[in-house]
């Protein structure tokens, strides 16, 4: 399987590859290995409610420890995951341990919260996806509407028909999906009232734009567009006071950044719950 995942991804990674093939092969074989010995970690970002400024939900997002005591960035070894196709794997170990939490989070009284996870084009590429995340959920006995499943516009753009399939399927059965890094990539329009999308996430870099006394006529115009189609928006990247009035402003419903918080291991993530969670 790795070998056919280097195949169809060559193209993507022809530019680099004579300068880069010992390096990534090297992080590839020590990714592999420390996949393997289950270092790699979960951690997660809580997501709040903009009128309320409570966690409404939290993303997972994947932590690669180095070995000087660091991370490795998810943005340098998701691409090296998806190259070699191990992020099939450790895609369906992120489900794994998301189900897990949302287990976890609803014995302790947090059974409201949704845990977001990434997926890659590659997760949707493989047949039995879509019997891996019902049958996750059923092992965890997690209620589907907690768990959420987030696909930016390139997945979309580069398998349309798989992805709207599979996503129409997991909708049913009652998980929640939402559009990643919104503005960034090229997606048709058409493809926005296909897909069964409950939110909308509006890339940081419009949510960046905002600084005091100049609006910012991209979010604004994210925003009117997932108000208008019925689905939430959220505001990613969120640092500073001034983004998440503006954001509230436009009508924004959610917001997730290191104003409110930073992502964290889940161990470190209930003690922030019980002062910052809703109802
Ligand atoms: P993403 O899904 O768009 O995740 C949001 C990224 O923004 C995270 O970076 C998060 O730490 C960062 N972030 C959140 N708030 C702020 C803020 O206020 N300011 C700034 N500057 N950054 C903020 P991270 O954790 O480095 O992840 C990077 C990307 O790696 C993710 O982007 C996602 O595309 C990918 N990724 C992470 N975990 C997974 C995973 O489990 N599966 C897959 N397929 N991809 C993943
Ligand atoms: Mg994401
Ligand atoms: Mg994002
Ligand atoms: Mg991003």
């Amino acid at each position: 399987r790795a070998k056919k995942n280097i195949a169809e991804n060559f193209e993507y990674f022809a530019p680099e590859i004579e300068e880069k093939t010992t390096w990534q092969l090297s992080m590839i074989r020590r990714l592999r290995n420390d996949f393997a010995d289950r270092k790699l970690e979960l951690w997660f970002q809580p997501q709040v409610d903009l009128v309320s400024e409570k966690v409404v939900g939290m993303e997972g997002l994947l932590r690669w420890p180095d070995n000087e005591g660091g991370y490795i960035s998810p943005a340098i070894f998701v691409p090296l995951a998806e190259y070699s196709g191990l992020i099939v794997d450790i895609g369906d170990w992120v489900l794994e341990e998301s189900c897990r939490r949302i287990k976890a989070l609803n014995e302790a009284g947090f059974g409201h919260l949704r845990v977001a996870v990434n997926i890659s084009i590659l997760q949707f590429r493989d047949k039995q996806f879509i019997d891996k995340v019902k049958a996750v959920i059923e092992r965890f006995g997690c209620d589907p509407s907690r768990l959420e499943l987030e696909i930016t516009e390139s997945v979309v753009m580069d398998e349309p028909q798989i992805v709207i399939d599979a996503l129409r399927s997991l909708k049913e059965y009652g998980v929640a999906i939402a559009i990643d890094d919104f503005g960034t990539g090229f997606s048709s329009m058409s493809y926005l009232q296909k897909l069964p999308l409950d939110r909308l996430k509006v890339d940081r870099s419009f949510v960046n734009d905002i600084t005091p006394g100049k609006s910012a006529v991209i979010a604004e115009t994210i925003v009117t567009l997932g108000n208008k189609l019925g689905l939430l928006t959220i505001a990613e990247g969120v640092e500073k006071r001034e983004q998440a009035s503006y954001m509230l402003k436009l009508g924004c419903d959610e917001a997730q950044g290191f104003l409110f918080a930073k992502p964290m291991p889940f161990a470190e993530l209930m003690p922030f719950l019980q002062e910052r969670s809703g109802e």
